[in-house]
C-alpha cells in the first residue's frame, strides 16, 4: 500500500512519513500543492493524506484535482481548520474522512486502515469468534443464542465488527454511527459499549470487546496464543 503525505510543514511530515513507514507502508511525501497534483498524476496511490494550507494552493483545490480523474485514491483531509464549515466543504469536494490537528497518531493510523479497507468488498454476514452478524437481515447471534439489539447498538456492532482487530476512538464510532449534525459528547460511546458488553459478553466467558487505553475500542476474537498460555501450565520460552 502506498501513502501519498500532502504536508508543507516538515515537522509534521517527517513525523508521518516515519509513523506510517513504521505501520508498513510505502509513503511519499509533496511539499506543495503542484507536486502533489503531479506526483498523483504519475502515481497510483492507495490513499492521500491532505493538509488544507499549503504554500502554493488550497489543499482543495488539490482535491478538485485528484477527484477530477475516475477511480482517483480515497483522502484523508488533515487540517487545523477544525470548523464545521470546512469539514463539510471538504467531504462535500470528495474528501473521504477528516482529521483535525492536533491529532494522535494512533487515530490518524485507525482512519488510514479504516480508508484502506473500504475499498474491499462487503460481506453480508460479519464474524468475531461465535458473535455472528447478519447485515442485511440484522440478526445477530452469538453462539446459538440470538441477541436483541438496538438500532444504535447494531449500528455500533457492525462498524466495530467491519474492522475487527483494529481499535477505533469513540470519535471514529459517534461519526458513523450518529449523522453529522450530533455534536454532543463522544461518552455516549462508552454508555452504548455498556449495554453492548452487557448483551453480547457479560454472560460469556470470551469476552470480545476489548477496551484500548488512549484510544478507544475494538472488538477482536481472543487470540490463539492467549488459549494456549491459558491452557499450558507455563508458556515455553525460545532460548536466544
Ligand atoms: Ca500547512
Amino acid at each position: 500500500m502506498r501513502i501519498l503525505v500532502v504536508e508543507d510543514e516538515k515537522r509534521i511530515a517527517d513525523f508521518l512519513g516515519r509513523g506510517l513507514q513504521g505501520a508498513g507502508y510505502a509513503v511519499d511525501i509533496a511539499p506543495d500543492g503542484a507536486s502533489a497534483i503531479q506526483f498523483t498524476h504519475d502515481t497510483d496511490y492507495d490513499l492521500v493524506i491532505l493538509d488544507l494550507m499549503l504554500p502554493d494552493m488550497d489543499g482543495l483545490k488539490v482535491l478538485e484535482r485528484i477527484r477530477s480523474r475516475r477511480a482517483g485514491p480515497p483522502v484523508l483531509i488533515l487540517s487545523a481548520r477544525g470548523q464545521v464549515d470546512d469539514r463539510v466543504k471538504g467531504l462535500e469536494t470528495g474528501a473521504d474522512d477528516y482529521l483535525t490537528k492536533p491529532f494522535a497518531f494512533v487515530e490518524l493510523l485507525a482512519r488510514v486502515r479504516a480508508l484502506l479497507r473500504r475499498g474491499q468488498p462487503a460481506p453480508e454476514k460479519l464474524q468475531v469468534a461465535d458473535l455472528a452478524l447478519d447485515c442485511t437481515r440484522r440478526k445477530v447471534m452469538r453462539g446459538n443464542e440470538a441477541i436483541e439489539l438496538a438500532p444504535k447498538e447494531f449500528g455500533i456492532l457492525e462498524y466495530m465488527m467491519r474492522n475487527k482487530g483494529r481499535p477505533l476512538s469513540r470519535t471514529m464510532i459517534v461519526e458513523h454511527v450518529w449523522d453529522m449534525d450530533y455534536d454532543g459528547l463522544t461518552n455516549i460511546v462508552d454508555v452504548y459499549i455498556r449495554h453492548l458488553r452487557s448483551k453480547i459478553d457479560d454472560r460469556f466467558p470470551q469476552k470480545l470487546i476489548h477496551t484500548v487505553r488512549g484510544i478507544g475500542y475494538m472488538i477482536e476474537a481472543p487470540e490463539k496464543s492467549a488459549f494456549r498460555t491459558g491452557l499450558d501450565s507455563a508458556p515455553v520460552e525460545k532460548p536466544v
